[in-house]
């Protein structure tokens, strides 16, 4: 069958129930707006088992996502949604894009979390917006945009506390979110070390993406490593 929609690291696949879509979890790594890319094994098979347990632990603590079921090791079953081109991201601590903008140093940590929106478009490079730009630019309205905003500082409640119950700090992460054939908001896409920046809580080594970022090495040993924290506090 042929994906309805391929994006940098997911395919979308139709299934038999029309509200229903097949979200294959790819090998693929990119990073710098693709300009960066790279093949990792088991990426997939990880990002699709960790997406799975954070969305089962936030829909368990009352955030909707669009997760129907799991299907098997690449593949999650979830609700057909309209992704909105806004990109949530929610920092705790300055790292990436915000340090360099600000020239503020790495893992100064901030009072209040920041939210921060931006347009997803890899052709302009995602570029920062606010929502007066997502007004004019009808990405979403101005209650669409509060509504994320309160549902990002939500999430990142709930995600902070448990990734420290994990031993991980929640530096920053990026959200993207849906509207269902019945106008409802979902949290959507994926939850994992692609999309969220994730240091060791005792040594700061980091975990997540900016291995591949930075040359760091090992980067599904920090893939693997999350996943297994992030099970065995659930096992608990
Ligand atoms: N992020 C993402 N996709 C994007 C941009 C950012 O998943 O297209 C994540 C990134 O992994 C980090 C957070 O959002 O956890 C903040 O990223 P930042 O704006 O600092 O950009 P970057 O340093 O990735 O260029």
């Amino acid at each position: 069958m042929e994906p309805i929609y391929e994006g940098k690291a997911k395919k979308l696949y139709t299934t038999d129930d029309a509200e229903v879509l097949r979200m294959e979890y790819k090998d693929d790594a990119t990073a710098f707006n693709a300009q960066k890319k790279a093949q990792f094994e088991n990426k997939g098979k990880l990002n699709k088992a960790i997406t799975l347990l954070m969305y089962e632990m936030l829909e368990a603590k009352g955030v909707a996502t669009h997760l129907v079921s799991d299907l098997d090791e690449v593949n999650l079953l979830v609700k057909r949604v309209e992704i909105l081109q806004v990109e949530v991201i929610v920092r705790n601590l300055a790292a990436g894009s915000f340090s360099k903008r600000m020239a503020v140093e790495v893992g100064s940590e901030f009072k209040i979390p920041i939210v921060e929106f931006s347009y997803k478009s890899d052709e302009l490079g995602d570029p920062l917006i606010n929502d007066d730009y997502a007004r004019e630019m009808k990405l979403a309205t101005p209650e669409e945009c509060a509504f994320l905003k309160e549902q990002a500082l939500v999430i990142n409640e709930v995600m902070t506390a448990f990734f420290l119950e994990c031993g991980l700090k929640l530096v920053d992460f990026k959200i993207e979110f849906g509207k269902g054939s019945d106008g409802k908001i979902v949290l959507a896409d994926e939850v994992s070390p692609d999309t969220c920046r994730l240091w060791d809580a005792t040594t700061g080594e980091k975990m997540d993406k900016d291995r591949f970022r930075e040359d760091l090495g090992g980067v599904m040993d920090g893939y693997e490593e999350v996943l297994a924290r992030i099970s065995k506090v659930l096992t608990k």
